[in-house]
């Protein structure tokens, strides 16, 4: 079985630390280390003012990094080919093609907040899955966010309230110079998580809180399944989604989704028509009761989940994960062959419930596990792909990781 082992701490800041001693033939400031992270429930309810719930993974992204005189910035990763630099004055939106653009964009973003950036160089390393809906972007930014915040003496890493202004700064990186849209859960899981704990993050009023999340107390794991199935995640498909749900609400007369309480669902369907989305199309009624249906149940389902979580019940979460898969595959059609067959295969091996994750269209899956069966679902899953000709899927566990850190102070320590 494919299986992504997350480095330990130490491993992974020597790597980087080794990496960045190659490039630049001297020791680092120091290296930090910031997760992945994955979404336990509330899918496509971001941009409805809804609810999700990541956990941060054990797997990080890894920057070795120095201060330099120089207004300037030079970066290396083990994942790309080459060495990056630019002035540091011309890093911003539209001006730096590829990866660095999530690194230096952080640079960027901060300086704009009024923060004091100077040069820097930096080596990276990851153990976290590329591309696989499990967020190596947000590890990056945020690796760079918690390295620069403490390299420059921002002083932001230090509390919860100057991390949320960290994660601010690696959504706009992401956003305006790397010009990918995110919600921002990704950033929030990645800066500030703790252990054992899963982030409730309300869209509505940007609030979190954490939930505990101990899974091997009740004797349970989170296997996550990289489907590596190609990112299909037509953008066309997103936009008609979020355009759907946002003339939707203009319909019912509410400014998001989330103002949709589970008991007015029947009500609200039927007060739904046909709607014009921006680019002309037409969805019809039907299509458009499936979608709002998957919102509001969705969103009831992370309620579902936390109040299970918070009593102690795990296992309860199973069947909501089975529903959530069941409403994103059917009323909300973002599935795709690879997940569903994920899904499957975990249940018919014995998870106790099993979902996609993440947008959609590709990316990744998690299954509910006893304990002692992660290995048989891990199995029948591979199996289930080697079976139809498909790549083997990689598969991690998850457990509910810490925040970025430091994770090495300096040369030799
Ligand atoms: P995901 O966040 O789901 O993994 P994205 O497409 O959002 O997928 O982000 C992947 C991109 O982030 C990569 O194509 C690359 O540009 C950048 N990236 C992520 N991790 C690294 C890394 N370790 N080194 C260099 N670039 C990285
Ligand atoms: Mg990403």
């Amino acid at each position: 079985m494919n299986q992504v082992r997350a480095w330990t701490l130490d491993e992974g800041a020597e790597r980087a630390r080794a990496s960045y001693r190659a490039a630049f033939g001297a020791e680092p400031d120091g290296v930090w280390a910031a997760p992945g992270r994955v979404n336990l429930i509330g899918e496509h309810t971001d941009y409805n003012g809804g609810l999700c719930l990541p956990i941060a993974l054990a797997h990080r992204t890894y920057v070795a990094l120095s201060a330099v005189e120089a207004a300037d910035v030079t970066l290396v990763s083990r994942q790309e080919a080459g060495t990056w630099s630019a002035a540091l004055a011309d890093v911003g939106p539209g001006a730096v093609d590829g990866w660095p653009a999530y690194a230096a964009g952080v640079a960027w973003a901060l300086g704009q907040d009024g923060h004091a950036v100077g040069g820097f160089r930096a080596a990276v390393d990851s153990c976290v899955p590329y591309g696989a809906g499990l967020s190596s972007s947000a590890a990056l930014e945020s690796a760079f966010a918690i390295a620069l915040d403490d390299v420059f003496g921002l002083g932001l890493g230090a509390d919860d309230e100057g991390r949320q202004a960290l994660a601010a700064a690696c959504i706009r990186a992401e956003n305006e110079v790397a010009g990918a849209s995110t919600g921002g859960m990704d950033q929030a899981a990645s800066l500030l998580s703790r252990p054992g704990g899963a982030l409730l993050l309300d869209l509505r009023d940007g609030s979190r809180t954490p939930i505990p999340f101990d899974l091997a107390a009740a004797g349970l794991a989170l296997l996550v399944i990289d489907t590596r199935a190609p990112h299909r995640l037509v953008d066309g498909q997103y936009g008609q989604r979020r355009a759907t749900c946002e003339a939707a609400a203009a319909r019912l007369g509410v400014p998001t989704l989330r103002e949709v309480a589970p008991a007015e669902l029947p009500s609200a369907l039927a007060a739904l028509d046909d709607v014009r989305l921006p680019d002309g199309s037409t969805v019809p009624a039907e299509l458009v009761r499936r979608r709002v249906r998957h919102v509001v149940t969705e969103i009831g389902r992370v309620e579902e989940f936390v109040a299970a979580l918070t009593s102690g019940a795990a296992r309860d979460v199973g069947p909501l994960m089975d529903a959530s898969h069941a409403s994103l595959r059917d009323d909300y059609e973002v599935s795709c062959p690879e997940l569903d067959v994920a899904v499957e295969a975990a249940r018919a091996a014995g998870a106790l419930g099993a979902r996609m994750t993440g947008g959609g269209f590709g990316g990744s899956a998690i299954a509910l596990v006893a304990a002692d069966q992660v290995e048989d679902v891990s199995e029948s899953v591979r199996a289930a792909f080697v079976g139809r000709g498909w790549a083997e899927p990689g598969t991690l566990s998850a457990t509910g990781d810490g925040a970025a850190a430091r994770v090495l102070d300096d040369a030799g320590e």
